[in-house]
């Protein structure tokens, strides 16, 4: 089969078109015709030695892989080949504490495809059945494979954790990207009022069409000199923070009274000072949130099956591309989800 590997880690060329042979699915497994897979700025840490994850050289990217089932292991039951399914980004033990407790998002024993097993970057990838999520008849692979880690994420950091609530103002850091962008379609299907941040006007631009009524340039802009001009002093209700350094500071001062801002993600710095006063005065939160639960996966995929959320897909590139994929996400001048199709 084809598939993109990488042998060392590097830049985007390390990433090399090449032949694999075509795996068999074990016990409790299913083999998937892979017809997208997303790229994610995790595949581009992973494959520069950045991420701090366990991963094994020569390695197959692909986080996010939708396709067919194409072959089933022994004991597998409830799926049956050519069925339409996404492999879901993190597949937990389902037997330790975590998992019993309904946390299976926090697992400790949970795999990932493209991190400790092969991902979504091939022809075929084999596949835990127990991982799988049936696809909407009306959802496309490229859509279903722009969905899981963004809108899923979204949507853990903005319902299940902030609860966040119809007339609430909501800020959104990053909102150019594929989270962001996420987090600004599921604010507004909450009712949410949404001021969208990030650093081109046009990104700017994307988040307004996706349901912000105000846009921020932070490259150009004192962000919370303009939150609190937008709010008329007061400040928003809940924030949406996947960046750090700078960013989550600056983010920290956006906040009104009794405020909630979710943090997941630190790529812009890890290690953020923090003004206590403000924050036990105006009784802050600050909550963290990690990647995603089943339940909230299988929302997402009825909410865009039904289109009342859409991904968007920047563009679609064949597999032999996924070094040009690369260094587009590098250059941060992809607006949403870059789908690579094997
Ligand atoms: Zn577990």
């Amino acid at each position: 089969m084809r598939a993109v590997v990488f042998r060392a880690y590097g830049p985007p060329g390390v990433l090399d078109l090449t032949s694999l042979p075509i795996p068999e699915p074990g016990p409790g497994e299913v083999r998937i015709r892979v017809r997208a897979c997303a790229v994610n700025h995790l595949d581009l840490d992973l494959r520069a030695g950045k991420a701090r994850m366990p991963i094994t050289l020569p390695h197959v990217l692909g986080r996010e892989a939708a396709g067919t089932v194409d072959a089933i292991g022994p004991g597998v039951s409830g799926v049956a080949p050519g069925e339409r399914v996404l492999a879901a980004p993190i597949v937990p033990c389902g037997r330790c504490n975590a998992c019993q407790a309904g946390d299976d998002n926090l697992c400790p024993h949970a795999q990932m495809p493209g991190i400790q097993m092969p991902g979504g970057y091939a022809e075929y990838l084999v596949f835990p059945a127990r991982g799988l999520l049936r696809l909407p008849a009306a959802l496309s692979f490229e859509a279903a494979a722009a969905t899981p880690i963004s809108f899923g994420t979204a949507w853990r950091m903005l319902v299940t954790i902030a609860a966040v609530r119809p007339g609430e103002t909501v800020l959104v850091t990053g909102a150019g990207g594929g989270l962001g962008s996420a987090a600004v379609q599921v604010a507004a299907l909450r009712g949410a009022q949404i001021i969208a941040a990030a650093g081109s006007d046009q990104k700017l631009d994307y988040a307004r069409a996706c349901g912000a009524f105000a846009g921020i340039n932070y490259r150009e802009t004192d962000l919370a000199v303009e939150v609190l001009r937008l709010t008329g002093g007061r400040g928003v209700d809940v924030a949406v923070e996947h960046i750090g350094g700078d960013i989550l500071r600056a983010t920290l001062a956006c906040m009104a009274t009794k405020g909630r801002l979710i943090t997941g993600g630190g790529h812009g710095g890890e290690v953020v000072p923090l003004d206590v006063i403000p924050f036990f005065r105006k009784e802050l939160s600050l909550l963290g949130s990690r990647s995603q639960r089943r339940e909230e996966l299988e929302t997402v995929l009825r909410l865009v099956g039904e289109g009342a959320l859409v991904p968007h897909i920047d563009r679609v590139l064949p597999l032999e591309a996924a070094a040009e994929a690369h260094a587009l996400l590098e250059a941060r001048s992809v607006i949403g989800k870059v789908v690579l199709i094997p």
